[in-house]
């Protein structure tokens, strides 16, 4: 997600400064890698087969059958899964939405979504199953048999999904009807325990392995629908207004789809990728889609190839700059500033490389997906010089941004806590999690990157890249091969970031107690 401008042109003065802070930053803001990674990591692995109906754009309903791959060494005696949309219920605890927010995101007054489990079979068989989190969020599914490590279970569920009027990932709106993080998906069996994270208001809570998926969409045949993967077939039924899509994608960690009445498209092929923009709004659609196209190519040349033969490009109403998920992007109708558009497609169409690609627990660590998309930034305009925007230009500036985020975090809350490696709910506030993983994340970065040189920080990029592509990746993967690309020590100065303890500017940083 984009959630924070980088300050290009930043001229603003405390006071001002401050008032963005508290009133709410509206933008929070090699080839055969690429052929083989769909073949080697789409194969044998976990398979959803999803049978969705919009009824209308409040209502949907599901059928989905999971061939659920037990992935660790343990023997599970249940699985669970992630139900993302009770956090949008009218109950619900850890809101999709801080206060901060609330007005901008619901313009037509509060709204809420959920989904209803109706049936869970295991085979045929009928199971027990309960939910658990404060929310309801979790879906705890007990096996009728132990599942051993490499085996798979199919899991049946039927369900009802309600769909909230608001500006976020899950949501309808004027526009468009945004289906991100819509239905069960399994959760990450990790380090002998199941990952149960709750949702949180600050960043994207979400964690999720690789799979395959087909899935089939039947809507009113006035809506053209965006997504992740392929486009299989369409069928219109002309006796009562619908249109059934299957779509298939293959070796991706999530599945999305945005529907609109009023998208128009334009497509473009990229080396091996069909670029689609939907938009309705975008008056510089064809430059919208130079920047995408330049995106691609520049992080295709930097990190890897990007190894997927789809990538949409989607105009929708969103409460933050953008949203990521596999093959597709959302990019906000609401941003003032064109260059915060562009910004905007360059940062998610990074994240298809850095949370995409190369996947990691955006819960506990987000700042590791969103640092390196934050940086990307930096690395396309230096790239792509016709822009103007120069690498130093932009690091000056988050800079001086960090240090005045700092200076006057500490004049109104008299302290501030500016360690980056904290869980999203550790986070105090929503500008405070956005200055540590996305503008210090960024700084953190160029630094690394001066002290070891152009060749070794992207030839680290792209050994990260090839190395835990198609993985789940920690921290400590990223500095171990940083230091074992370059051959320096690096694990000091990338943890004086993550605890808080380096200097910026002239502001040292010492973490709270
Ligand atoms: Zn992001």
């Amino acid at each position: 997600m984009l959630r924070c401008r980088m300050g290009i042109k930043h001229k603003r003065i405390k006071a001002t400064f401050l008032a963005l802070i508290i009133l709410g930053l509206s933008l929070f803001c090699s080839g055969c890698f690429a052929n083989n990674f769909v073949k080697k990591f789409g194969t044998n692995i976990t398979e959803y087969n999803i049978d969705l109906k919009l009824e209308d754009k409040k209502t949907m309903l599901g059928k989905q059958t999971v061939n659920y791959k037990n992935t660790s060494s343990n023997i599970l005696g249940e699985v669970y899964f992630h139900l993302y949309p009770n956090s949008f219920s009218d109950v619900a605890v850890n809101k999709p939405v801080s206060k901060l927010y609330e007005s901008k995101a619901y313009p037509n007054g509060l709204s809420f979504g959920k989904i209803e489990i109706n049936d869970v079979k295991i085979g045929n068989d009928n199971c027990s199953y309960t939910f658990e989190n404060t929310d309801n969020d979790l879906l705890k599914i007990t096996l009728n048999a132990p599942l051993y490590p490499n085996d798979f279970v199919k899991i049946f569920l039927d369900y009802k999904i309600t769909i909230p009027n608001v500006l976020h990932r899950f949501g309808y709106n004027d526009k468009t009807i945004n289906l991100g993080n819509f239905y069960p998906i399994a959760c990450v069996f990790d380090a002998d325990d199941w990952d149960k994270h709750p949702y949180s208001s600050n960043g994207d809570p979400f964690y999720s392995g690789i799979a395959n998926y087909n899935v089939s969409i039947n809507y009113p045949n006035d809506y053209i629908l965006a997504n992740t993967g392929n486009k299989i077939q369409s069928h219109e039924n002309i006796t009562n207004g619908t249109i059934t899509t299957n779509m298939q994608a293959k070796a991706v960690r999530d599945f999305a789809m945005v529907l609109s009445t009023e998208f128009k498209t334009k497509s473009q092929l990229v080396e091996d990728t069909e670029i689609t923009y939907y938009y309705y709004g975008d008056e510089k659609s064809d430059d919208s889609m130079s920047v995408a196209q330049k995106a691609l190519s520049t992080f295709n040349n930097k990190y890897g190839k990007y190894p997927y033969t789809t990538l949409a490009v989607v105009e929708t109403g969103f409460l933050y700059g953008g949203m990521e998920y596999p093959n597709l992007v959302m990019i906000s109708d609401g941003l003032d500033k064109y260059d915060d558009y562009c910004i905007t497609i360059i940062h998610e169409i990074a994240h298809q490389w850095w949370y995409g690609v190369v996947g990691n627990n955006e819960y506990d660590y987000g700042w590791l997906d969103e640092s390196l998309a934050e940086y990307s930034v930096v690395v396309f305009y230096e790239n792509n010089p016709e822009y103007e925007i120069m690498r130093d230009v932009c690091v000056k500036n988050a800079i001086t941004s960090y240090t005045l985020f700092v200076d006057v975090y500490k004049d109104v809350f008299k302290q501030v806590d500016t360690s980056m490696n904290r869980k999203l709910n550790q986070f105090n506030t929503e500008p405070e999690y956005v200055y540590a993983a996305y503008v210090k994340g960024m700084i953190m970065f160029d630094d690394i990157r001066n002290l070891i040189g152009d060749k070794n920080f992207f030839d680290s990029l792209k050994n990260y890249y090839k190395k835990m592509g198609g993985h789940n990746a920690t921290p400590n993967n990223l500095i171990e091969i940083f230091e074992d690309t370059s051959h320096r020590r690096l694990k000091a100065i990338f943890e004086s970031y993550l605890d808080g303890t380096a200097i910026i500017g002239n502001v040292e940083n010492k973490p709270q107690n």
